[in-house]
């Protein structure tokens, strides 16, 4: 029987034991709980990956406590602005959202823009004006705050540095801490169909209409029946200098790889090289998965019809 398992991430980083309460890290860990449940429901009950993974994603978009959706970081001018993408393996379809503000779900836009455009890729006003049209949730800009992220901008907002999130702390723990907040889920559904999807608020005093991996198609997101699902979270400028999503594909491909072994070379070897911090997650065709990283810690879940359900935070 072909196994259907759904593998999510909610950011990875210099996450330490030691940096978290209990009670902050049972937060995390339900939030995370919460997000696998609902895609792995649409999975089991003959969903499609495509739907599995939007619905983890809007689950992490709605949680305060990740960078994405409600509780996206700040802007270098105190704004909030948010990328998304998603990508069905079967047939190569793709939409993605770049720099959007006021969007409650903008993975739902970047599903909107593969379904019910002939665009793959829309950014700022024009993304905007297709979300009216499609009825797409729009949220004003309160919705978006979040107190420790706007302390975390505060500290930093009259510098050039641009930071990654899940910082709790002060500001020089800011600077040496580098903590990412994205969400996105990978699937493989009952029909041997897989798809990825991510999410997030980019990075703390990010120059306004900065863009990173997240939305770029084979950079942050990817999925290909024939190899698989990818979703990342990590410093996005070199993800995209890596093509880091696609790598693991064409390594499958063109080399034959497991899925793990694939990974492993993009996360611990080409990354490390240029010094790209982060992870990812991801599920190949028969529904196994891997989730690797090269960071102290990565917010991670997976649950499978082969009975796995776990979810974690430190290496
Ligand atoms: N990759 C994201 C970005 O660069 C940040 C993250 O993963 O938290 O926008």
């Amino acid at each position: 029987m072909q196994k259907f398992t759904i593998t999510i991430h909610g950011g990875a980083g210099t996450i330490l034991k030691q940096d978290l309460t209990p009670q902050l890290e049972q937060l995390y860990l339900s939030g995370l709980q919460q997000a696998q449940d609902a895609g792995f429901a649409i999975l089991e009950n003959g969903g499609t990956a495509l739907d599995a993974v939007v619905a983890a994603v809007v689950s992490l978009e709605n949680n305060i406590l990740f960078n994405a959706g409600k509780g996206s970081v700040f802007t270098k001018n105190g704004e909030h602005e948010m990328d998304a993408a998603v990508m069905e393996g079967k047939n190569l379809l793709a939409g993605a959202v770049a720099g959007v503000k006021n969007i409650a779900n903008p993975v739902e836009l970047a599903l909107a823009v593969m379904q019910q455009s002939n665009h793959v890729f829309l950014s700022g006003q024009g993304a905007v004006e297709f979300a009216k049209q499609q009825n797409i949730n729009m949220m004003p800009d309160d919705y978006f705050f979040s107190q420790f992220r706007y302390n975390q901008w505060q500290a930093v907002s009259n510098s050039d540095t641009y930071m990654l999130d899940h910082n709790i702390s002060i500001a020089e723990t800011i600077l040496k801490d580098k903590k990412f907040g994205t969400v996105g889920a990978a699937a493989c559904d009952k029909y041997g169909n897989i798809a990825a999807a991510t999410s997030t608020g980019g990075m703390t005093n990010k120059q306004y209409n900065r863009i990173g991996d997240t939305p770029v198609i084979g950079s942050g997101t990817y999925a290909n029946n024939n190899t698989c699902a990818i979703s990342c979270t990590g410093h996005g400028e070199m993800f995209l200098r890596a093509v880091a999503a696609y790598d693991v594909s064409c390594l499958m491909e063109y080399k034959n790889l497991s899925l793990t072994d694939a990974m492993q070379i993009v996360v611990n070897e080409k990354l490390m090289k240029i010094n790209g911090e982060g992870g990812m997650v991801g599920v190949d065709n028969a529904g196994n998965f891997a989730m690797i990283f090269n960071s102290e810690g990565m917010y991670r879940g997976v649950k499978s019809s082969d009975g796995t359900n776990e979810a974690a935070i430190y290496r």
